[in-house]
């Protein structure tokens, strides 16, 4: 269980160091800025859709490891998905990392390395901000603050 652990901190820490889609979208179809004030988190994230799905995503931001991992992550799983399987992961995501659901780690693929963060609840809102900026995003909303 302790080398598990260890595999995760390694592909956060990778992800934050190197993160992947770490970019500005010229002309986004959707976008919105998402702050975690408690930590100093922020993030803007920007998609492009392409026939209802989820063809291009960016970000661009700073903040804790944690944060930049959590968003990184998401930018690479969101890609192919059409808004409503965005939506649906969200609320997998979300249940796992808050701890209020069952944790559907199969489907959550490698996002399940998330699921530790549910024992720190002042890291919840760092691993879930990205998640709630994206959904901002589709539901047209344009920012949104963890509290
Ligand atoms: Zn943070």
């Amino acid at each position: 269980m302790a080398d598990l652990r260890e595999l995760y901190q390694e592909v956060i820490l990778d992800h934050s160091r190197n993160p992947r889609n770490f970019r500005k979208l010229e002309s986004a179809d959707r976008f919105a800025e998402g702050s975690n004030p408690l930590c100093g988190d922020r993030i803007a994230l920007f998609l492009n859709l392409d026939g209802g799905r989820i063809a291009e995503v960016g970000f661009q931001g700073q903040g804790c490891a944690i944060s930049k991992a959590s968003a990184s992550m998401m930018t690479a799983s969101l890609e192919g998905k059409s808004e409503d399987e965005a939506r649906a992961l969200f609320e997998k995501f979300h249940a796992m990392v808050t701890g209020t659901g069952p944790a559907d780690k199969e489907s959550l693929g490698k996002l399940a390395v998330f699921s530790g963060v549910s024992e720190f609840p002042a890291r919840v809102k760092c691993a879930s901000l990205a998640w709630h900026t994206m959904r901002a995003a589709i539901d047209r909303k344009a920012n949104v603050t963890m509290e």
